[in-house]
């Protein structure tokens, strides 16, 4: 190996040594409660299909149409000839769902971050962050260029401790409060109350990322912030169209002076070509599910007790978890991923996440309930994450 690449090399090796190389596997089917992995049909408990939509006849039918009336592609960013009749009936659509003032849509949530908070405060304000917020948040804070203060995560005291100490309201410099709706690792919800009473008194800007609650928490799946009734008072919410919504894009909604602000400063708004159409309809018809149903809300939520309250009897730790996403507590990454790796062959894909993803010494399996689980899934499931627990001595 060339010299000036030895580095790679290196750290390869090291995450290999440490238990932290990411596995790629491959599915070669539709996204369902069982799929194909590698060429083996195994029970998914690991994707983001919250609520099944992402191979619902409903969608693939809307984004069929969608093509044959619009074609594949955009051509262009929105703020040039990428913005298609679709895009706009989505995003009036969104912003009845979210009960809020307006929405916008970028091509992922990750977009949707780095846009939203550059756009927000610059190198002479000040953010303040939950210390287990979302990469993409972590990015965006980053690309502001304004310092970031961490705050001990969920905790309200703690906020309002490091705005005493860093923040003075009424100077003119600007401070923007970020947290994780449902944070993705450990599936515990944002205290929303408590952390906006505390951003008010000091007049800071407050944002939330659902991207795990919306299609989850709140009515009919609107989201943390309808779960906390506290429309009016969260100034932007940042959402993905990926997770529950079952296809692929982003979007911000909230304060409609932010949203009109995004589509002049959100670059990858201006700079990033748009979503195409086959997807903008997919997300539609997936709105139109939800807005007419809670149906798959319910049966998440019936499938995500019941595993729950199993995995718990079996002597499993499944954390702080309030949500669908269930970690199941392993301690070393080697064992996780060994853990991981016997359920595989069992005949359940399920991940294991350690280190740079989940701090030090916390590594886990992240269960992700989904609707489409019926209850023999889920019993097949539980049997074989005991078997495995009693194998590895971890129950
Ligand atoms: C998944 C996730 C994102 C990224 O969403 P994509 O649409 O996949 O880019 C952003 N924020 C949080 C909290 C997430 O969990």
């Amino acid at each position: 190996m060339d010299d000036k690449l030895q580095f790679i090399v290196d750290e390869r090796a090291r995450l290999e040594r440490e238990g932290l190389l990411v596995n790629i596997r491959t599915v070669e089917s539709p996204q369902d409660a069982w799929i194909t992995v590698d060429g083996k049909k195994v029970l998914n408990l690991c994707s983001n299909n919250y609520l099944g939509l992402a191979n619902r006849q409903r969608l693939k039918e809307a984004a069929k149409k969608a093509i044959d009336r619009y074609g594949v592609g955009p051509a262009a960013v929105r703020s040039i000839a990428g913005t298609m009749s679709l895009h706009n009936e989505l995003e009036e659509k969104l912003a009845r769902f979210k009960r809020v003032e307006a929405a916008i849509s970028f091509q992922s949530g990750f977009n949707s971050n780095i846009a939203t908070i550059p756009a927000l405060v610059g190198k002479q304000d000040i953010i303040f962050s939950d210390e287990l917020n979302h990469a993409s948040i972590i990015d965006g804070c980053r690309l502001s260029g304004a310092p970031i203060v961490r705050f001990e995560h969920c905790n309200a005291s703690s906020l309002e401790q490091k705005l005493r100490d860093n923040f003075s309201p009424g100077t003119g410099r600007r401070a923007l409060v970020i947290t994780d709706g449902v944070f993705s690792m450990d599936g515990d919800i944002a205290p929303l109350p408590q952390l906006v009473e505390v951003a008010e008194r000091y007049n800071a800007m407050v944002m939330v990322d659902d991207a795990h609650g919306e299609g989850v928490l709140g009515e009919g799946g609107r989201g943390a912030v309808d779960h906390f009734h506290m429309h009016g008072r969260v100034d932007v919410e940042i959402g993905t169209l990926s997770k529950a919504f079952g296809v692929v894009g982003g979007f911000v909604a909230g304060r409609k002076v932010i949203v009109d602000h995004l589509r002049q400063k959100g670059r990858p708004f201006l700079f990033s070509s748009a979503v195409p159409p086959a997807d903008v309809a997919a997300c539609i018809e997936a709105l139109n599910i939800l807005e007419s149903s809670d149906d798959l809300v319910k049966r998440l939520w019936s499938n995500t007790g019941y595993f729950k309250e199993r995995m718990k009897q079996a002597g499993f730790d499944t954390g702080n978890s309030e949500t669908p996403i269930t970690p199941v507590l392993l301690g070393e990454a080697q064992t996780a991923q060994e853990f991981s790796r016997r359920l595989f062959e069992k005949g359940v894909f399920a991940m294991a996440l350690g280190f740079p993803t989940v701090p030090l010494g916390k590594a886990r399996i992240r269960v992700m309930i989904s609707a489409t689980h019926s209850e023999q899934d889920l019993d097949f499931g539980i049997e074989k994450f005991i078997e495995t627990g009693r194998e590895l001595g971890v129950v």
